[in-house]
């Protein structure tokens, strides 16, 4: 048997990355695109006369909707000084990473409209949050640093429309990915035509065009009371709390994580969206029978 990962589907034909190359692969019996096999798995092939066909998808670390994508590692979340970042969004992303075992990362691009007042609000904001990577997908600064991050990895990217995604991933490629069909898919998005995702592979870095991460709504749903486990700034001071993991941080007195809101050594702005959020999940988790 031969192992490797599926990058690309199209009808029920497989491109499977192996350590001897690209194989082009046909899949065994009732396994699927989209149901038993997406791009990103790990599958097992054998080869019989020059013919390569999937016999067996290997277990998944996760497995994402819209697009069906499965193993995916890290998650370049991308923000720009214009358009003006939506933070709400950028935090709701991390959520969704972390809660999906995927490692969130911080991408600063047009690093070359980038003021200091803009970079320091978001240094001192996200820096004990996630790794923050600074670019310009213009003048191609920093975008060797996302190849060398996701090395050996599957990475994909995230974010609000126009901070520079697919300007990035062209950077990546080096212009192999508008000549994929990445225009003609933003013109073809809006007649709901589905376009099977790719990953592409370059130095060693598998990375996705989108993880389906740019929403506002969960795609799960979960009791308001385990959201501080989403905020990995908080948990040095958690455990000084008086109700210790009972403790939501939001009204309970001697709370470590509030006064180091007050003391100004936790962001208040990501603080006061994490209120924000609990009372969202809060309204829902209480409906959730209705
Ligand atoms: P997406 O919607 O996130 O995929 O964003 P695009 O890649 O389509 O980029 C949106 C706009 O921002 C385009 O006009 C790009 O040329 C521009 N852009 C992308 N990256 C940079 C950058 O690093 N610097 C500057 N100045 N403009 C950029």
């Amino acid at each position: 048997m031969i192992k490797g990962t599926v990058i690309k589907g199209v009808t029920s034909t497989y491109s499977v990355e192996t350590d001897a190359g690209v194989r082009r692969c046909t899949a065994r019996g009732k396994l699927k695109l989209d149901g038993d096999i997406r791009i990103g798995d790990n599958v097992e092939i054998s080869e019989e006369k020059g013919r390569y066909v999937i016999e067996k998808v290997l277990p998944r670390k996760n497995a994402l909707i819209r697009p069906y994508v499965a193993n995916v590692d890290v998650c370049f979340i991308v923000i720009a000084p214009v358009p003006a970042p939506d933070y709400m969004l950028v935090d709701k992303i991390i959520i969704n990473a972390i809660y999906c075992n995927i490692v969130p990362v911080l991408v600063l691009n047009k690093e070359d409209l980038t003021d200091d007042a803009f970079r320091d609000s978001v240094l001192s904001d996200y820096i004990d949050v996630t790794d923050i990577i600074v670019t310009s997908a213009r003048t191609g600064e920093g975008v060797h640093r996302l190849t060398d991050y996701a090395a050996g990895k599957t990475a994909c990217l995230a974010g609000q429309s126009a901070v520079g995604k697919s300007s990035l991933l062209n950077a990546i490629l080096g212009g192999e990915y508008l000549k994929t069909g990445a225009l003609s898919e933003k013109i073809e998005r809006g007649k709901h035509t589905t376009r099977q995702s790719e990953i592409f592979t370059v130095e060693g870095a598998r990375i996705i065009d989108t993880c389906g991460f740019s929403m506002l709504e969960f795609p799960f749903e979960f009791n308001p009371d385990e959201l501080k486990t989403f905020y990995p700034e908080y948990a040095e001071y958690a455990d000084g709390c008086k109700f210790r993991g009972g403790c939501t941080h939001l009204t309970e007195p001697d709370c470590k994580v509030r006064e180091a809101v007050e003391g100004g050594k936790l962001s208040r702005a990501r603080y006061d969206r994490y209120a924000q959020i609990y009372n969202e999940l809060k309204d829902k988790w209480r409906k959730r029978y209705d």
